[in-house]
């Protein structure tokens, strides 16, 4: 009886680490894209790699289009065009694989990953990128759908609004283009605002992976930003700002406002603090503020966990952005679980 209460007592103290949950394995995404998770979780139980678990459970955003965000058929460009980014890191090699700006290609993620397996390069963008993924046996598909299509001809016929541009003529505020630029403009227009285009025409399934021993991966899909530029491309593919893994530490993952968040490797920003000894949750929020000193109401979240199984979440709060939903899959539960955040 004693051995048992001091065996069950040695247990408590090991599965327990101050400050959070810590029961591995441990699969979270942004958004509530449980699917994803579910996908994910299912390789981590049949003895896959975090690397693995992530890349399938990502690809399952491809396939389901996650809210039209993730995959084909959504976020068509200025041209009607829906181009993916997608990025994969290993924590515990440091290898990585990417694309972006990639056309007519479904399962970039799956791309990203022959990046990181077939090639001694980090990064392939635009249709070169399109092309090594037909070599490596990739369907070429037209990623266009109805609904693309018709997002696509909405925003036409709304004077191409809105749009990414400023300091131009025609007035991009009120007319499509093409545009030519303000010579000796005065002030930068919209520059820490964010407006509909942004709030309404991100999302990205950004994801971390830790299996039972504490291996740590991490990734990314997305389609980016509705109506950008097209060659635009956002910080989900960029290792550091999209995802960081280190399983030495952990993993972090971002989605938002790329355009902003790029600058600042919130990725990487926050796996360096949770290296500190930060709890997850706390270098979410370190991260978040640290963006807001300069664009304090900007669009974003970052998920965060360490490779003992504590994670955490932030986000900025914005207009019409106070809350953020995430997923969980960790030990101990069946199904994956939506948590939520308040903005800070
Ligand atoms: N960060 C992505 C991008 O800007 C979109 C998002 O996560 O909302 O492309």
């Amino acid at each position: 009886m004693r051995i048992l209460l001091f065996l069950s007592l040695w247990l408590t103290l090991i599965l327990y680490i101050p400050g959070g949950e810590s029961v591995l394995p441990l699969v979270i995404n942004t958004w509530a894209f449980q699917s994803a998770t579910e996908t994910a979780w299912k390789v981590l139980e049949q003895g896959g790699s975090s690397l693995d678990a992530v890349e399938k459970g990502c690809a399952q955003c491809e396939i389901d289009q996650c809210d039209g965000s993730v995959g084909y058929g959504g976020s068509p460009d200025e041209m009607g065009e829906t181009t993916l980014d997608a990025m994969i890191m290993d924590g515990n090699t440091m290898n990585v694989g990417a694309v972006a700006d990639l056309r007519r290609i479904k399962n970039a993620i799956g791309v990203a990953r022959a990046v990181l397996d077939y090639s001694k390069h980090t990064f392939l963008v635009g249709e070169s990128a399109s092309l090594f993924a037909e070599s490596m046996g990739f369907l070429h598909e037209d990623l266009t759908t109805v609904k693309s299509r018709s997002i696509y001809l909405n925003w036409l016929n709304q004077n191409c609004q809105p749009n990414y541009w400023r300091n131009v003529v025609p007035d991009a505020s009120k007319s499509c283009g093409p545009y030519k630029p303000v010579k000796g403009f005065k002030e930068w227009k919209n520059l820490h605002t964010e407006n509909k285009v942004n709030l309404h025409s991100h999302d990205t399934i950004g994801m971390i992976a830790v299996d039972e021993a504490g291996n740590v991966a991490t990734g990314t899909s997305t389609n980016g930003a509705t109506h950008k530029i097209p060659g635009r491309v956002g910080d989900s593919p960029i290792a550091g700002a999209g995802s960081y893994a280190d399983s030495t530490t952990g993993g972090a993952a971002a989605t938002g406002n790329g355009d902003l968040m790029m600058r600042f490797l919130p990725s990487y920003q926050a796996v360096e603090y949770m290296r500190l000894g930060m709890e997850p949750s706390k270098a979410c929020e370190k991260t978040i503020s640290r963006i807001q000193k300069h664009f304090p109401a900007f669009f974003g979240a970052v998920i965060c966990a360490n490779n003992s199984g504590s994670y955490g979440a932030a986000c900025s709060k914005a207009p019409g952005f106070t809350q953020f939903h995430f997923t969980v899959l960790k030990k101990g539960i069946s199904r994956p679980q939506n948590e939520v955040v308040n903005c800070i």
